[in-house]
């Protein structure tokens, strides 16, 4: 048993990189990343172009569908996609008079203008059943072990994106008010979620939540220091 766990160890230290290694292998990780991004947005740009949406619009669409009553503020839009007020504006004039979206005043505030789908605007942006799904076909080749490792590092890249500014808004448990990390002794489900009152694992977190509430700095800070603390369960 001894000999056994001596050849483990050193068959999981030759796995490790050295210093020279490491840098190849972040390369290859980002060459990797790059050719999905590629892949999909080839993808997508060929689909976007039948329905004759440009990008940003298709963002705008995809971004209303996952809000509540499938509306937000313009403000709300141009923030989360990154963009000026004036372009995210543009945008939402060009969807309206596609019919794909409506702009009304909120009825609690009549100076905030919101800008909703309508019912020709989310079926533009459903993914047909017909359609194949190309990346969920592709990850569900990976074992699940994997793809709770791929989501776990998925979150980080996400959330260091977010540091370098890069992603404006992502609706993560890691920087959400009602994640807890680590709360349980469970190894398999050791977080809690307040909103819905469950332990969960790793293999549950979401990177796009709906009942997703921004936490403050600090909070967020802390909770991603115990996060990162904990393993992949
Ligand atoms: S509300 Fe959503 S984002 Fe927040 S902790 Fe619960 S599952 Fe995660």
């Amino acid at each position: 048993m001894a000999k056994l766990r001596v050849n483990n160890r050193k068959k999981t230290a030759s796995m490790l990189p050295c210093r020279q290694e490491a840098a190849a292998l972040i390369a290859q990780l980002v060459s990797g990343l790059e050719k999905v991004g590629l892949a999909m947005k080839s993808r997508t740009w060929r689909r976007e172009g039948r329905a004759g949406l440009g990008p940003l619009q298709r963002q705008v669409l995809t971004l209303l569908r996952t809000k509540p009553g499938q509306r937000a503020r313009i403000s709300t839009v141009a923030n989360e996609l990154a963009v000026r007020l004036p372009t995210a504006s543009e945008v939402i004039a060009t969807l309206e008079e596609k019919q794909l979206v409506r702009r009304r005043r909120d009825l609690s505030d009549g100076r905030v203008v919101l800008a909703q789908l309508t019912a020709k605007g989310n079926r533009s942006c459903t993914p047909s059943p017909d359609a194949p799904d190309r990346l969920g076909a592709a990850t569900a080749t990976l074992s699940s072990p994997e793809q709770v490792v791929l989501l776990t590092s998925l979150v980080k890249v996400i959330h260091s994106l977010q540091t370098q500014g890069e992603i404006a808004v992502a609706r993560m448990c890691v920087s959400c008010q009602d994640f807890r990390p680590n709360q349980h002794a469970n190894a398999e489900r050791p977080h809690h979620c307040d909103s819905a009152n469950a332990s969960f694992g790793n293999c549950a977190l979401r990177v796009d939540c709906k009942e997703y509430k921004q936490a403050p700095v600090a909070q967020a800070n802390e909770a991603w220091a115990n996060f990162t603390g904990s393993g992949t369960a």
